[in-house]
């Protein structure tokens, strides 16, 4: 088959075979705002993502490398991500291969395939993906056809695992990794080298390549003794490559927007990569070093663009730790005036109780965030001097104090169990520290506070202080979650504590060398797949892998010797083993180092060479905060904080003005469903600049009313959507401004201003008309029994989830046989009650709900049938026959030809 007719197959069959019967179809269709389509590209890479898309387009990381890739001229990146259960299904039994979103091309044809490797519980994904794309499994089977697997990120850093198959890894920073190992990839490609060639080349001439095959593990009795290099021109140990600085055109200024909802759905701003706390558990910690903070000047440019580009109406300020970055008050106040016009909720997802201030809370606060997280990690002083957590419990209660006096209500606490040397006494501190919260809300008469306790055993993670350490057993786990849950008494606190399995589960993946490819091949050909997902994840298949290779959770859970080989020892990620150790036996005599950052300490880790990498800290500017223009300065607790007075016009009642529009929902869109097209509603007005009027409260939201739900799968020529603009505009200019920022499958037919509405314009719309393309040599006369009828009966679960027993009969206006097809009307009585159309189908045709889900249905018409004539909301044509004409007289119904008005044609 023809290259072009294999990417049209693909596209076809996800369209007819996936689609219509999948629970979120919306994850499988692309077409996304700001993605990039590069069909000329020489070099083409498939940024896979081994979990579905509703978590795999939350991650920055990609987002980034996406932007990076696409900017090279003969490079192209796609995306794929994990199909759920559903969708493989359909894919495994049509034989539809695993594709990308941008082009409907399948893995196997990409020239580089790339995993992120961001969870140790994503492995058997990675291989379900691989077999999906049609790619062997394992390295060791790809000929010369298929492409070059690679991985990175931070679950790397212990590579051996996954190295039977990966055929290289990329470990570090990937902005100016990954162009540089795809220029070899163009240029070898392009003199026909073999792909041996070019894993060598760049393992040879890039640092922080590693391709295992060119590696090989010395064993001693079964116990890891080394690693030795098979070629002396590579390098050994292996360093993880390090961006000295984050440079601006590393982040996009259009980042992919999903059209359907996502975990994380907003505008991430990364504010400084790494962190130099030195928590002992922390692997992000150590691999991550040293500091590197942004430019607040190329944050508050890249937010207004972003926010411009995307819509967004959230964004959060990403980092390790968020409130550490030295600039956060000038950030604040620069950006203040920004999203407060624009609307937009900042949220700052990793904050530290002692750099908590009210500054924050204020700007947090009034940008409608709601709950606030803190992570004590340790019940007691004790525990936190052991792993190193800064900051004390007075440092906690203080930020918990500003959270409530700013309005909160809810705080998420995160800790840790099973921590070295941990006794009952810190778990006790645990609840402690959680009903002390509870106690300061009282204090300040707020008897309503949450506070949520999320509680997840520790794992020793390769490269951190505490790799050495032993990991509690499952059933020592087990009792310290049940002397938890025992001991909470407080209705204000939830409890939730993390299943030990699971961190079972990570330890092993996380510490294991290479016999654990096989564990993992054998526990994914016994069906464990989604192990991230704790309702998908069985345990017991991993026991039963490990058993039949010879192995023992205990062999990767088990306390080391100081002197052991671990299997990452040959990788370097930038924090010396000796530091490390050196840290531990602090850890023991409960001795704490301080930060190098604010210190100016350096602790002499390994991951500065003070030449190109180093501490990159901003410097504080005036504290009059150059920006302030026509401002407000306010000095809140120790921080400058400018409030830019225009925004002070949010609460004064302002002239709106109503408009109404006409639109198309077709293509892909039509698998998009009511909730999510709503929030496109809300980013395509962002985008477009128009200043819609909000709804007040504390979650004011934009003032739409949008006509009935379409159904998913169904497409339209004719949906409405009431608006409400705080400026006066003319349709024409707002239809202009509109019609850029519009999805492929959207059209606007019209929009006219209108006076504003008493019933909403799901309220006033109840008559509908659908086209169904279905033909047969029956249809007319199963039309004509069924309108024959005067009842038919179905029962019908009403919004409450009750069962309503209705006559579908009496909601049919009228069916009308067409040379494709036939249209259907149906009218929505006084009481909002009408049936489905797939309900009706059912009964007209006999067909199951496959078949039916596999129809192609449009809906061509929606009016207002007021007092016996037929309005369109928006062309003001009335109807010359009234409603009765199809409704009563039966010998009409079919000649609706010849009766139909210019309103269904559109
Ligand atoms: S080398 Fe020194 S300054 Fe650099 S991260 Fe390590 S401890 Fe800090």
């Amino acid at each position: 088959m023809e290259f072009e007719d294999r990417l049209f197959k693909v596209k076809m069959d996800v369209e007819r075979k996936i689609l219509p019967f999948v629970e979120k179809p919306g994850r499988y269709i692309g077409n996304e705002f700001n993605i990039v389509v590069k069909p000329e590209a020489q070099v083409k890479i498939a940024l896979c993502f081994p979990d579905i898309y509703d978590i795999g387009m939350s991650y920055i990381g990609f987002k980034i490398l996406y932007n990076i890739v696409n900017k090279i001229p003969w490079a192209s990146a796609e995306r794929v991500y994990a199909p759920w259960v559903d969708a493989e299904e359909i894919m495994r039994r049509e034989k539809i291969p695993l594709y990308s979103l941008e082009t409907k091309r399948p893995l196997k044809l990409f020239d580089v395939v790339g995993f992120t490797l961001q969870y140790e519980l994503h492995y058997t994904n990675i291989l379900n993906m691989l077999e999906l794309g049609g790619i062997p499994i394992f390295s060791k089977d790809r000929s010369e056809e298929d492409p070059i697997v690679i991985a990175g990120g931070p679950v790397a850093c212990n590579p051996e695992p996954m190295s039977a198959f990966i055929d290289v890894f990329l470990l570090g920073d990937g902005e100016n990794l990954l162009p540089a190992f795809l220029e070899i990839v163009y240029r070898m490609k392009k003199e026909r080298r073999k792909r041996d060639e070019i894993l060598f080349e760049s393992a040879k001439t890039l640092q922080g390549v590693y391709v295992p095959k060119f590696y090989e593990p010395i064993y001693e009795n079964g116990k890891l003794k080394g690693v030795k290099k098979l070629f002396d021109e590579l390098p050994l140990p292996i360093k993880r490559n390090v961006v000295p600085e984050l440079k601006p055109e590393y982040y996009p200024d259009k980042p992919v927007v999903p059209l359907v909802e996502i975990v994380h759905d907003r505008f991430q701003l990364e504010i400084m990569r790494g962190c130099t706390q030195g928590c002992r558990f922390c692997n992000a910690g150590m691999i991550y070093r040293p500091v590197r903070e942004r430019a607040v000047d190329d944050l508050i440019n890249e937010t207004k663009t972003v926010i411009e580009n995307t819509g967004y109406e959230e964004m959060s300020f990403v980092s390790l730790s968020t409130s550490d970055y030295s600039l956060l008050p000038e950030l604040m106040s620069r950006s203040y005036e920004l999203i407060t016009e624009k609307k937009v909720s900042p949220s700052f997802p990793s904050l530290r109780p002692q750099t908590y201030t009210k500054g924050i809370a204020k700007f947090a606060r009034e940008g409608g965030a709601s709950g606030l997280t803190f992570a004590p990690e340790a019940g007691t002083e004790r525990l936190r001097r052991v792993i190193n957590k800064q900051s004390s419990e007075d440092d906690f209660y203080r930020a918990v104090e500003i959270a409530i006096d700013y309005g909160w209500r809810l705080v998420k606490l995160y800790f840790m169990m099973g921590l070295p040397t941990e006794t009952y006494e810190d778990l006790d501190g645990i609840l402690r520290i959680a009903e002390n919260v509870v106690k300061i809300a009282q204090r300040k008469k707020v008897y309503n506070m949450e506070v949520h306790v999320s509680v997840s055993p520790f794992s020793p993670k390769p490269h951190t202080p505490f790799q050495w350490e032993r990991q509690n057993s499952i059933e020592e786990l087990i009792d310290k979650t049940r002397y938890l849950r025992s001991k909470n008494k407080c209705k204000n606190i939830r409890l939730d504590i993390r299943d030990p399995r699971v961190t079972t589960l990570e330890t092993i993946l996380g510490r294991g060398d290479r016999r654990i490819s096989d564990v993992i091949y054998s526990a994914w050909r016994k069906g464990a797949k989604f192990d991230a997902w704790t309702d998908k994840m069985n345990f017991d298949l991993w026991l039963e892998a490990l058993n039949e290779n010879g192995l023992r959770v205990e062999d990767y859970t088990r306390e080391y010797d100081k002197d052991e080989v671990f299997p990452w020892d040959h990788i370097f990620m930038g924090v010396l083993k000796k530091f490390l150790w050196r840290d531990r036996q602090k850890a023991y005599k409960e001795a704490m180092i301080p930060d190098c950052r604010p210190e100016d300490i350096c602790h002499a880790c390994g991951a500065c060479d003070f030449k190109t990498i180093k501490m990159l800290i901003r410097e504080q500017i005036d504290k009059d905060v150059k920006g302030a223009r026509d401002g407000e300065v306010l000095s809140i607790g120790e921080e400058t904080i400018w409030i830019d007075k225009s925004y002070q016009r949010s609460n004064v009642k302002v002239q709106t003005f109503v408009y109404r529009m006409k639109y198309t929902k077709e293509g892909d869109l039509r698998y998009i469903s009511h909730l999510d097209l709503i929030r496109l509603f809300n980013r395509i007005f962002r985008k477009a600049n128009l200043k819609v009027a909000y709804t007040q409260g504390f979650h004011p939201h934009p003032k739409f009313s949008f006509s009935a739900p379409l159904p998913i799968g169904y497409s339209s020529l004719c949906e409405f959507l009431d608006f409400e603009l705080e400026e006066f505009l003319d349709p024409d200019e707002i239809k202009e401004r509109l019609a850029f920022n519009l999805p492929n499958g959207m059209r606007i037919l019209a929009i006219k201003r209108i006076p504003k509405q008493k019933k909403s314009l799901d309220k006033q719309i109840n008559l509908f008309e659908y086209k169904v393309y279905y033909t047969s040599e029956n249809l007319q006369t199963q039309v004509e029994l069924l309108l024959s009828k005067d009842e038919v009966l179905i029962d019908k679960v009403t919004q409450d989830g009750k069962v309503k027993t209705i006559n579908v009969r009496k909601y049919i206006a009228g069916i009308y046989v067409e040379d494709d097809g036939f249209r259907l009307k149906i009218v929505r009585d006084e009481n909002g009650v009408m049936p489905r159309v797939d309900s009706i189908l059912k009964i007209l045709l006999g067909l199951n709900e496959n078949e039916i889900r596999e129809l192609k249905i449009e809906r061509t018409g929606q009016f207002i049938w007021e007092n016996g004539v037929i309005i369109d909301p928006i062309e003001d044509n009335v109807e010359e026959n009234k409603i009765g004409v199809y409704y009563h007289e039966e010998g009409n119904l079919y000649q609706h030809a010849e009766k139909r008005n210019a309103y269904s044609s559109s």
